[in-house]
């Protein structure tokens, strides 16, 4: 049997992932970066993006994730987001309401820095969710 890493997937409300996989990518803050086992301990901050994984039986799957951390130890990732989906859980029409509620502000709320930073994000993090959902089924 190939050698497999723990991934753990966590979030101030929940475990979203916590399973033996053969390889995980995640969206870094310095660049997407690829885990398998043996790795050099490394920690970094994450960007907005989707986590890709293939499990046990080299069955790939996505989970969305809105920024956090991620711990690289040889046998062991682990990812603390603020939050974060399996791609079978986002809601779709959520995400795309997200999106236009946010492109509407970024219409509105120019003069405003604050409100025009956050929904800049907002309008991200939609996208990432979108994006999440259209990838190959899991
Ligand atoms: P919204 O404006 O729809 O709340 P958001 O990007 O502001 O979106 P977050 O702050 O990232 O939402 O997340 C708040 C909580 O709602 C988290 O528990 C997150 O997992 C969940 N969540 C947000 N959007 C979705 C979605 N489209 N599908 C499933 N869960 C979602």
């Amino acid at each position: 049997m190939a050698e497999l890493i723990r991934l753990e997937v966590v979030t101030p409300e929940k475990f979203v992932v916590s399973e033996d996989v053969e390889i995980v990518m995640a969206p870094g803050s310095l660049g997407q970066f690829g885990v398998l086992p043996d790795h050099t301990p490394f920690l970094t901050s994450l960007k907005i993006g989707s986590i890709h994984y293939r499990d046990a039986k080299s069955k790939p799957h996505v989970v969305f994730v809105s920024g956090g951390f991620a711990e690289v130890l040889p046998d062991r990732v682990t990812i603390l987001a603020e939050s974060a989906e399996r791609r079978r859980d986002i809601d779709i029409d959520r995400a795309r309401a997200a999106l236009e509620r946010a492109q509407k502000r970024l219409a509105a709320d120019k003069a405003d820095n604050i409100n025009f930073e956050r929904a800049r994000i907002a309008l991200y993090r939609a996208m990432e969710r979108i994006k999440a959902f259209e990838a190959a089924r899991n």
